[in-house]
């Protein structure tokens, strides 16, 4: 299965897309993991792509348009992936289409996580990750840029879910309650029974 994942930061669409992932078996790709892995790794992609992170900006369609062509061509993500993060722009989802269509491919369905704007500026300021052994604040989650994140979500990232909406592709989920609630609703939406087993478990010998 070939799907996206879509919201606005603080959604919950890190965790909800390793769930819904390993329910698929598919490989879970976070284009801001990407980013921040390379940002670590001091690699010339991390270097181009801090300056944008850090002020809450997009990283421009054509680095990041490149480099989730580079992932998606990976073995493991030829036969369905669920992308968390991207696309984030109607020029990213656009060259996304193609890249897929090239290889005679579509997206299978768009999941938009759906969490009202005092919610997320909530969760966004109390979030803390794990880095070295300790709990930090990420660059990105403090309270200025909290805001202009938003702000460029809903510019920049909210016309997708119109986008997709008019493909037929678009399902809403209600991202407020329990996160095992939330990831049912995700699978449910893709026609997965949120019960059963992920469909490689067996062949993967798990
Ligand atoms: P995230 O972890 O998805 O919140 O992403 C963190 C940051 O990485 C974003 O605020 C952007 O600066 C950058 N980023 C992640 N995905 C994209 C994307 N698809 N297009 C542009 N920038 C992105």
């Amino acid at each position: 299965m070939r799907v996206v994942l879509l919201g606005p930061p603080g959604a919950g669409k890190g965790t909800q897309a390793e769930f819904i992932a390993a329910r698929l078996a598919v490989p879970a790709i976070s284009t801001g993991d990407i980013f921040r892995a390379n940002v670590s790794g001091q690699t010339e992609l991390g270097q181009k792509a801090k300056v944008y992170m850090d002020a809450g900006d997009l990283v421009p369609d054509e680095i990041t348009v490149a480099m989730v062509k580079d992932r998606l061509a990976q073995p493991d993500a030829v036969n369905g992936f669920l992308l968390d993060g991207f696309p984030r722009t109607i020029a990213q989802a656009e060259q996304l289409a193609a890249s897929l269509a090239e290889l005679g491919h579509g997206l299978d369905r768009v999941l938009e996580l759906v969490v009202e704007e005092e919610e997320l500026v909530r969760r966004l300021s109390g979030r803390r990750m794990l880095v070295d052994g300790e709990m930090v604040q990420r660059d990105d989650d403090k309270p200025e840029t909290v805001r202009h994140r938003l702000e460029v979500y809903r510019e920049q990232t909210a016309p997708l879910s119109g986008f997709y909406d008019d493909e037929g592709l678009l399902s809403r989920i209600d991202a407020i309650g329990a996160v095992d609630e939330v990831t049912a609703r995700a699978l449910r939406a893709l026609g997965v029974d949120p019960e059963g087993t992920a469909p490689g478990a067996a062949a993967a010998g798990a």
